[in-house]
């Protein structure tokens, strides 16, 4: 049966035991970073669904190397370019696993 990247990534978040940045994920599977995040908005939304709310996609916030600001509030999972407290561009990326809830 063929596998979408997307499913592969889903299998791989679900195997992982600490979470991963989405620069990672990118490597591992050879594929642009933008796509990865794409893939993340999506299965997001689809774990839920086909796990009946038993699993879900967790996002550990990205947040500000140099104050240690934390982006709480993401409704996407993406990267922020700059700090919106101190204007620091060095910002640790959002990481991703995926868990169950039960
Ligand atoms: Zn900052």
């Amino acid at each position: 049966m063929y596998e979408s990247i997307r499913e592969r990534i889903t299998r791989f978040l679900e195997d992982i035991k600490n979470p991963i940045c989405a620069e990672d994920i990118a490597r591992v599977f050879e594929v642009d970073v933008f796509e990865v995040y794409l893939h993340l908005e999506h299965i997001a939304k689809s774990i839920r669904r086909e796990s009946s709310g038993k699993k879900a996609l967790l996002m550990v916030p990205p947040w500000c190397r140099k104050c240690g600001y934390v982006f709480k509030d993401l409704e996407k999972p993406k990267k922020p370019s700059k700090c919106p407290k101190c204007k620091s561009e060095w910002i640790e990326p959002p990481k991703f696993i995926i868990k169950s809830l039960e």
